[in-house]
């Protein structure tokens, strides 16, 4: 039987079908001793793939790039994107999608190998990654998963068996993506400069029929895509909001049509509650600091909408005039769904005009009193934290007698309010001392942290015994965390 058949992958690849200077064909480039480092296999099965009957040395080698499946089409796609601001022509530079898999109920899926090689869009870079940041996207997406927001997620991960260089030479490896497409803002920007002015209608089409089927016999397809992405995207920045999640390079070219988290470079979920905070060693004026990340969506949704004017109307004018005003609505769309993730996550039901204080007094007195983001909604969900005295402060308790007040007026149950805290406020997030933790032993061949880590975050919002460790900030140090991008 064949590897296709036993695995169970089904490919029908339609991406690499468009245009050819949308993208580029080329294979993997191989490497020289693969070896499994790890395998998703609860994903796996999500997919319809079963990977039992196949040798580690095999598994390394699908997962290397080395040995491609029966119907796979790999390809490299071109892009754009506004980096920190400034307008770049990007594409895979080191990564290659081998085609879309469908899984047993049709749901299409790319599968795409990340540290694969130099491709055309690699521009001066080696087109290679190195381990721990293609472990760290492993666990940071794998966590998003758990915490039940949208991402593309990891089946695997490979060491080359080379070296790659960067400050010093680090172990190579490539990270099997999986994501609903990888079309980004940032494609339809390198659509609209094509030199060949169907390309963005194709890929406007492309999507729709991907994406969004249920909008196609509307006469008005491209504002209602615009108000599809809006909402989906205003929906995965609340989700980050609630969590603590710092994306860390919110660049068009890193935002899904899909609404799914893409492209985990920088980014880590913040401990102390500090609106200001940022951990991207490169984001030196904070543009993508936790409290910009709703209004930088907004920005780069305001350049999608630019993408759409030629479809929105054939008028110029008029179709600005359209577009800036459903991008202008973002603003109360975001303030009205991120209050009502706030009620949740203080177990109100029903909106009462105070709320919006109560909820801004406690991120106040937080920020004053560097508390822990995730552990405050622990510590109200009564978890028995280790002790920590900034819960006896008076103007928390001043605080706390209030929003008790403000329970008693839900409109209902205190079992049913606290069930909705439970469902909105995770107990463990992927803190980054333990995430480095797992890394450095991975490095050194040590996978048990990093397993560890892994199994404890994929059901986040249960009070499971034995996570302390995984609860606890990091220590103090005089070190700022700081991440890096693009290794
Ligand atoms: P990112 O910051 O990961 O979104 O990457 C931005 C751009 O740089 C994308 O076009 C990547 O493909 C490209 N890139 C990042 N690292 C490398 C690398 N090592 N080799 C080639 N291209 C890269
Ligand atoms: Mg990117």
């Amino acid at each position: 039987m064949s590897y296709n058949n036993k695995i169970g992958w089904r490919f029908d690849n339609t991406y690499s079908k468009l245009p050819s200077s949308m993208l580029a064909k080329l294979s993997p480039t191989p490497v020289k001793a693969p070896e499994l480092v790890i395998l998703n296999h609860s994903l796996s099965k999500v997919l319809g793939l079963d990977f039992s009957s196949v040798s580690d040395k095999n598994l390394a080698s699908i997962f290397s790039g080395n040995l491609l499946p029966e119907g796979s089409d790999t390809i490299a796609q071109a892009y754009a994107g506004h980096q920190f601001g400034h307008f770049t022509m990007l594409g895979d530079g080191r990564a290659i999608i081998i085609g879309e898999h469908l899984s047993k109920n049709n749901k299409r899926f790319d599968i795409q190998f990340k540290g694969s090689g130099k491709t055309p869009y690699s521009r001066n870079a080696d087109g290679r990654a190195a381990l721990g940041p293609m472990l760290r996207e492993y666990i940071i997406s794998e966590a998003m998963h758990g915490l039940k927001i949208p991402t593309t997620r990891s089946l695997a991960v490979v060491k080359t068996g080379e070296n790659v260089i960067r400050e010093t030479p680090l172990h190579g490896a490539i990270l099997t993506r999986v994501a609903e497409s990888h079309i980004r803002v940032g494609t339809f920007q390198y659509a609209v400069i094509a030199e060949d002015k169907k390309n963005l209608k194709t890929l406007f089409d492309y999507t729709i029929n991907r994406h969004y089927p249920h909008i196609k016999d509307s006469k008005t397809q491209a504002i209602d895509l615009l108000k599809i992405v809006i909402q989906k995207q205003v929906k995965l920045v609340v989700d980050w909001m609630r969590v603590g999640f710092i994306h860390g390079v919110m660049n068009t070219d890193n935002m899904a049509i899909s609404g799914e988290t893409i492209d985990y470079g920088p980014c880590a979920f913040m401990d102390i509650y500090d609106p200001e905070t940022v951990f991207s060693s490169i984001d030196q004026n904070g543009r993508y600091a936790f409290f910009n990340q709703p209004g930088i969506t907004k920005w780069n949704l305001a350049r999608f909408a630019e993408c759409l004017v030629p479809l929105i109307n054939e008028d110029k004018n008029t179709a600005i005039k359209i577009a800036t005003e459903v991008v202008n609505n973002f603003s109360e769309i975001y303030k009205k769904n991120w209050f009502e993730m706030m009620r949740k996550k203080l177990g109100l039901s029903g909106e009462k005009i105070k709320d919006e204080q109560l909820i801004m007094d406690l991120l106040t007195w937080m920020h004053k009193n560097k508390a822990d983001y995730t552990n405050t909604f622990c510590f109200l969900m009564n978890q028995n934290l280790e002790k920590n005295k900034i819960y006896n402060d008076k103007s928390f308790l001043d605080w706390k007698k209030q929003w008790k007040e403000r329970l008693k007026i839900n409109n209902n149950s205190p079992e049913e309010s606290l069930k909705l805290m439970h469902s909105n406020n995770p107990f463990v997030i992927p803190r980054n001392h333990k995430v480095e933790e797992a890394l450095e032993a991975a490095n050194n061949d040590n996978l048990n942290p990093l397993e560890n880590l892994i199994r404890i975050l994929e059901n986040p919002y249960e009070d499971k015994k034995k996570i302390n460790e995984y609860q606890s900030p990091a220590p103090p140090s005089d070190k700022i965390y700081k991440t890096f991008c693009g290794t």
